[in-house]
């Protein structure tokens, strides 16, 4: 069975003629690398979403992990611990870095770091941990933060999906001493490519401003050997006009899901834990007890059946990427990896898309039971 409805995508950048303009403006003024927009969007990227932390912007949210490694002193010999279930520029980070990244598990409901699971893994080489906010439901920094200042470690935050989120009244990016977010096209919001890194001070933002540039913060006075990752005023245009439109395109993603929590049938909808606000980067189901070849018959189905675009995230856990190949028992990385599917939360889904996406769900939910 076939359907000649249109497809709605799993993602969807939303650039606008606000965005075309602001390009043409920046292209017009003659001065396109890294100047004023770029000043004037860590500045309001730090008002909007990191309550007044100062922000670096770079070239991805790759550059902006790396950079925020690298910043805080990492190197040959120390473990950063991080999850296994999420993308994996966490782990890369990490290991570029020439550091050791240690796996663990995570929370089954909520898909974010488990604390114990932390705690277990410290050993005397431990110096960091990198929680990621998981398809935008922030991780348990209460928790962790208790933890990594019991073993004097550092905490730098994978945010790259979570622009607004918050925990316990903070936004996510507020808590360690740096955080990464990433400005990619299918993000809840971006910059063409790009990834702003917020600091806890004016230190550490200098030290990663200054691998940014080439280790310089005047010119041809190179202090450290450093990189090429600025972000273009181009870039910068296009990311200040999307942080204005990001508070009602994350209301439209949290109405869509509140939709979905309520009308799905037949598949484990996302948890949302008291003192969390979730910004749904992805609107992830579980289908409860399904080998990885089910679930994605199921994804099939939703595609092929219904013209519903969904993606999975992630069908292989980093540690057992041909990168990493680590031997350990994470299960319930494990059963996430097997079971998670994520629909389309986007803002551009019409309540006409909402309603089909719900049908169809339900359909082959029931069809597999
Ligand atoms: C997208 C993403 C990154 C990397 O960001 P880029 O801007 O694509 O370099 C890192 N971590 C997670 C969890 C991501 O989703």
């Amino acid at each position: 069975m076939t359907t000649d409805l249109p497809m709605i995508p799993a993602a969807k950048p939303l650039i606008g003629q606000e965005e075309r303009d602001a390009v043409d403006r920046v292209l017009a003024s003659g001065m396109v690398a890294q100047g004023p927009e770029v000043a004037a969007f860590e500045e309001e990227f730090s008002a909007a979403l990191v309550a007044g932390r100062e922000c670096v912007a770079v070239n991805s949210g790759t550059s902006g992990q790396h950079l925020g490694m690298l910043a805080l002193g990492l190197g040959p010999g120390d473990e950063v611990i991080v999850p296994s279930f999420t993308f994996a520029a966490t782990a890369n980070s990490v290991a570029v870095s020439g550091a050791t990244p240690v796996f663990v598990d995570v929370d089954p409901e909520t898909f974010t770091l488990d604390p114990a699971a932390v705690e277990a893994a410290i050993t005397e080489r431990t110096v960091g941990i990198q929680p990621v906010h998981l398809y935008g439901h922030p991780a348990p920094m209460d928790e962790l933060l208790r933890i990594a200042d019991a073993h004097g470690l550092w905490i730098f935050e994978d945010a790259a999906q979570a622009h607004g989120a918050a925990w316990q009244g903070a936004p996510v990016g507020s808590f360690g001493r740096g955080a990464m977010f990433s400005l990619y096209p299918t993000k809840n919001m971006t910059s063409g490519e790009g990834g702003m890194v917020a600091t806890d001070g004016p230190e550490l933002a200098r030290q990663v401003r200054l691998l940014r540039n080439q280790g310089m913060e005047k010119q041809y006075a190179n202090e450290v050997a450093g990189f090429n990752n600025r972000m273009t005023d181009i870039h910068a245009a296009i990311g200040r006009v999307q942080l204005g439109k990001l508070p009602a395109w994350t209301a439209r993603r949290q109405e869509l899901a509140a939709h979905f929590d309520a009308h799905l049938e037949g598949v484990v909808t996302p948890v949302v834990r008291e003192g969390a606000v979730h910004v749904y980067h992805q609107y992830t189901v579980r289908i409860e007890g399904a080998s990885a070849a089910e679930r994605d018959a199921f994804a099939t189905a939703l595609r092929e059946e219904h013209a519903v675009g969904c993606g999975v995230y992630y069908p292989t856990p980093v540690h057992r990427l041909d990168t990493f190949r680590v031997d350990l028992d994470l299960p319930v990385t494990e059963m996430l990896a097997r079971e998670v599917l994520s629909i389309p939360v986007h803002p551009s889904v019409s309540d006409e898309d909402r309603d089909r996406i719900v049908a169809a769900v339900n359909a082959v939910a029931k069809a597999g039971a």
